[in-house]
């Protein structure tokens, strides 16, 4: 065990991108800033892929005082809606990944396809080949990357404006894909030998009783852990999680979401401090620490 007794926030980063999905650095680059910066446990946790792991996790062994978990962070539906569940410190070689990335690949790929067809509009010229060479070749192509041809292409000047107009929640270019289920997301990262946590809960614009309702079925399904911690989070809605993860007994989680460092507000190890009180962190689980402090 490395240097873990005393975690506090930002010494720790459990929720990051690189090229492997839609982050703008290379997995060693993430690993080489978050050391930089002061983090001495980093998870790497792209989109539907476990790609960018072999190198953040050989990058993160040159740091003899860095603990590298292995992440991922999967694309699923609950009630119809769009959840994001990380899983933490899973086994990288379960022989059930292959055929489950596969599937959510070819996901992408066929809702990437779509995604190019309602926006034809725009006249970009081979929109889903432009926005497919943007991930480094063979990362998973998700809507960032089609937000990078419109600037590219000056339809819009930035990638907010993308979402904004082309992209985001309601917009012609938000096409569903027919995500796995909850319960088969939990499930195969339980299978892996890993912990499941819901990623960023304010995100999804539920009430609070709807958040529960969430948390419930997501314990349900062997779930263990919530983000209470990420950027944009309100202390008002910290306060709220922290309550949530107590009354439902989920284990605690942060990270910064990092993607680019164009996003002026987060970075690596960069999420709102908080008082973590009697709760247990998921990092006691993955290390067994039982007197962390943040
Ligand atoms: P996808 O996984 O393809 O559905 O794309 C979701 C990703 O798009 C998220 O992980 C964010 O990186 C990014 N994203 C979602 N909403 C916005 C937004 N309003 N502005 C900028 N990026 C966003
Ligand atoms: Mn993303
Ligand atoms: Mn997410
Ligand atoms: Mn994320």
């Amino acid at each position: 065990m490395k240097s873990l007794d005393k975690p506090r926030a930002g010494s720790y980063d459990l929720h990051c991108h690189s090229l492997a999905s839609d982050g703008a650095w290379t997995p060693r680059q993430v690993v080489d800033t978050a050391y930089e910066r002061g983090v001495r446990v980093l998870a790497l946790t792209d989109h539907d892929t476990l790609d960018g792991l072999p190198e953040a996790s050989s990058a993160a062994s040159q740091y003899p005082d860095l603990e590298f978990v292995p992440g991922t962070e999967l694309s699923c539906l609950w009630n119809g809606r769009v959840i994001h569940v990380v899983g933490l410190g899973f086994d990288v070689d379960y022989s059930g990944w292959p055929d489950y990335l596969q599937m959510l690949a070819d996901l992408r790929i066929k809702r990437a396809k779509r995604i190019a067809g309602k926006l034809r509009h725009t006249g970009i010229e081979d929109l889903f080949e432009r926005a497919k060479k943007l991930t480094a070749g063979d990362g998973v192509i998700g809507r960032p990357h089609f937000a990078k041809v419109l600037v590219e292409s000056k339809v819009v000047s930035t990638e907010q404006e993308a979402f904004e107009r082309f992209l985001g929640r309601g917009r012609l270019g938000d096409v569903k894909a027919e995500w796995p289920e909850i319960e088969v997301a939990v499930k195969q990262i339980k299978a892996a030998g890993g912990i499941a946590v819901l990623a960023h809960p304010t995100k999804y614009h539920f009430s609070f009783s709807k958040l529960r309702k969430l948390a419930e079925d997501f314990i349900a399904f062997g779930g263990q852990g919530i983000e209470v911690s990420f950027p944009g989070v309100s202390p008002n809605h910290q306060r709220d999680l922290l309550l949530l993860a107590e009354r439902c007994g989920l284990v605690i989680s942060a990270g910064s979401d990092f993607h680019s460092p164009e996003q002026h507000w987060t970075g690596l190890g960069r999420y709102p401090g908080f008082d973590r009180k009697t709760l247990t962190h998921v990092l006691d689980q993955l290390f067994g620490n039982g007197n962390n402090e943040i």
